[in-house]
């Protein structure tokens, strides 16, 4: 196992927390939702890894706001050049909100790595009409954008854009797909899209061996959870959780349901026959008193087995009040990792989703505590 080196792990972290000026690009964009700050991906590559966690997605912060700069291919933390051992660190443009490339629906968050086929993530609903209505939303090109034409990408159109601009092999070649849309606000039209992505993968040589999941928070009844747990691969139900606190207030009525109802439908997904339940939390937002009782809870009534872990980071000035007080330093994210520990409850793939990294090095840190 290659060695640990804290100091990296340190600026990981606090860099999703902060942000980083780019000197070069310009700082925000204005949409009808306010401005918004432009985004980069940092790419960290630790050579003593085989393979690349995703890219960090970051904002670009103006110089006053933030303690970190890239330029010139070098990270500056403090006007110190930042240097780790066996690591290169380098950006990935992260198109502007209005260009058309986020309405492709699909990304492949690994492009751009040693390892660019690990996922290949769908998102045929781009609307800008999601029922969620989450103040700490990142998909500001179309969420506070409103495009003016609803769009959700039938999975035929969609496959069909896939293998022209990657080539027909892609779906051979790929690791794992993922549906991670906006919500449909209806459970049978989330349940006839998955179906259709579904036969669409199977007929163009995607093993569906492979891991097919999908982030599932529009499908609620015990109707609904018997066909969804046909659909996908392995019998995993992904509910987006996100955090405890102010539930309806940060994620408006349809996505911020009480905790009693969340239980009641994960209660449900069990009763189907999910073998696990994996929750996603948005690590940021709870004060830790409150993210662990919350998760003690789940875990004592058996509701909860994996935690798709992310950490919050803010792409525009009002989303930057949505971070608790108390989550402005990268040790109350090690805490976060301690609290699921000291639960059992697994943290799920953790290289795997934007802003997610570093928690695998996390959990090691965690590990290594004891
Ligand atoms: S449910 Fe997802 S896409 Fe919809 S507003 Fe919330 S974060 Fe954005």
């Amino acid at each position: 196992m290659p060695r640990v080196d804290w100091n990296r792990l340190y600026h990981q972290q606090n860099i999703q927390i902060f942000g980083v000026n780019v000197p070069q690009m310009d700082l925000m964009t204005d949409s009808k939702g306010g401005k918004n700050f432009r985004a980069i991906k940092l790419k960290f590559s630790l050579l003593d890894f085989e393979i690349d966690a995703v890219p960090v997605r970051l904002p670009v912060m103006p110089v006053n706001m933030t303690p970190y700069l890239f330029r010139d291919g070098t990270l500056y933390y403090k006007g110190e050049a930042l240097g780790f051992e066996n690591t290169e660190i380098s950006i990935i443009e992260w198109p502007r909100d209005e260009n058309p490339w986020h309405l492709k629906g699909y990304t492949l968050p690994f492009e751009g790595t040693r390892n660019p086929l690990r996922e290949l993530r769908l998102n045929p609903n781009i609307s800008g009409y999601c029922p969620g209505k989450c103040s700490f939303c990142h998909r500001l090109y179309s969420h506070r954008m409103h495009p003016d034409k609803k769009r959700i990408l039938s999975a035929n159109d969609l496959f069909n854009r896939i293998s022209e601009m990657n080539g027909p092999e892609i779906f051979k070649k790929v690791e794992q797909v993922v549906l991670i849309t906006e919500l449909f606000g209806k459970e049978d039209r989330f349940l006839q899209c998955v179906s259709a992505i579904r036969q669409e993968l199977f007929q163009r040589g995607y093993p569906l061996e492979r891991v097919f999941d999908c982030s599932a928070q529009d499908v609620r009844s015990s109707s609904g959870h018997k066909s969804l747990v046909k659909l996908v691969t392995p019998k995993r139900y992904c509910f987006t959780l996100e955090f405890f606190r102010d539930r309806q207030q940060l994620m408006g009525h349809y996505k911020g349901l009480p905790l009693d109802k969340v239980y009641k439908i994960l209660e449900s997904a069990r009763n189907a026959g999910f073998m696990e339940i994996q929750l996603n939390y948005l690590a940021g937002i709870d004060d830790l008193d409150e993210c662990a009782k919350g998760f003690q809870l789940l875990a004592s009534l058996g509701l909860i087995d994996s935690v798709g872990l992310s950490s919050f980071t803010f792409f525009s000035e009002e989303q930057i009040s949505c971070r608790h007080k108390t989550a402005w330093k990268p040790s109350y994210y090690l805490n976060v990792v301690e609290i699921l520990k000291s639960f059992n409850i697994r943290v799920y793939n953790p290289e795997s989703y934007d802003m997610r990294n570093p928690y695998s090095i996390l959990m090691d840190k965690a590990n290594d505590s004891n």
